[in-house]
C-alpha cells in the first residue's frame, strides 16, 4: 500500500513536453535521442517516420513570430528537410528540457546542451536559425504543438 501511495505522489509531478529535432540536426537524431534518454526523459511517442513540414504547418507553429525580421529565414529552415518529433515525459519536463537544449543562439548555448553540441553557430550567425532542436515553453504550447504535428492526438 505504501509503495502504491508513493507511486501516486511521484506520478503527480510528471509532466509532458514536446520537442522536434530540426532539419539541420536530423543527421544526429540517434545521438540526440540517446542524450535525451540519458537525462531521464521518457520518449512516450515519436514520429514513426521523419516528417517534412509544410509551409502552412511552419507558419502555424511559429505564428507568434510573424513579422519578426528572422521569420522568413525561420520558415525556409523549418521546411528545408526532415524532422523527428516526440512527446517526452519527466518530472518538470518542460523546464528541464529547455535547460537541456540550451539558449536559442547556439553560439551562446551553455556547454554540453543540445544546441551547444549540435547547433550550427556559423549558419546561425549568417541568419539561418540552425539551432538543432525545439522544446515547448509552456503547458499550452505543448498542447498546441502536439496537435499541430501529431493530428492523431486531436482530442487532447
Ligand atoms: P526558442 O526556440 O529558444 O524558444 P524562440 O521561440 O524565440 O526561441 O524562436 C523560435 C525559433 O526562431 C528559434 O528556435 C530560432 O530557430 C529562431 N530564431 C529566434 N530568434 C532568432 C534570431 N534572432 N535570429 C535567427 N533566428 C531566430
Ligand atoms: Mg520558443
Amino acid at each position: 500500500m505504501v509503495g502504491k501511495h508513493l507511486k501516486q505522489i511521484y506520478m503527480k509531478n510528471k509532466q509532458f513536453t514536446f520537442m522536434y529535432i530540426k532539419p539541420d540536426a536530423f543527421e544526429y537524431s540517434e545521438e540526440i535521442l540517446a542524450l535525451i534518454r540519458k537525462e531521464g526523459f521518457e520518449i512516450i511517442y515519436i514520429s514513426k517516420e521523419p516528417i517534412i513540414l509544410t509551409r502552412e504547418q511552419a507558419e502555424a507553429f511559429y505564428g507568434q513570430h510573424k513579422g519578426r525580421p528572422f521569420f522568413e529565414d525561420l520558415m525556409k529552415h523549418t521546411v528545408s528537410g526532415p524532422i523527428i518529433a516526440a512527446v517526452l515525459e519527466k518530472e518538470n519536463a518542460i523546464n528541464d528540457f529547455r535547460i537541456l537544449i540550451g539558449t536559442t543562439n547556439p553560439a551562446l548555448a551553455e556547454k554540453g546542451t543540445i544546441r551547444n553540441l549540435y547547433g550550427n553557430a556559423d549558419l546561425y550567425t549568417k541568419g539561418i536559425p540552425a539551432n538543432a532542436i525545439h522544446g515547448s515553453d509552456s503547458t499550452e504550447g505543448v498542447k498546441t504543438e502536439i496537435k499541430l504535428l501529431f493530428p492523431e492526438f486531436e482530442d487532447m
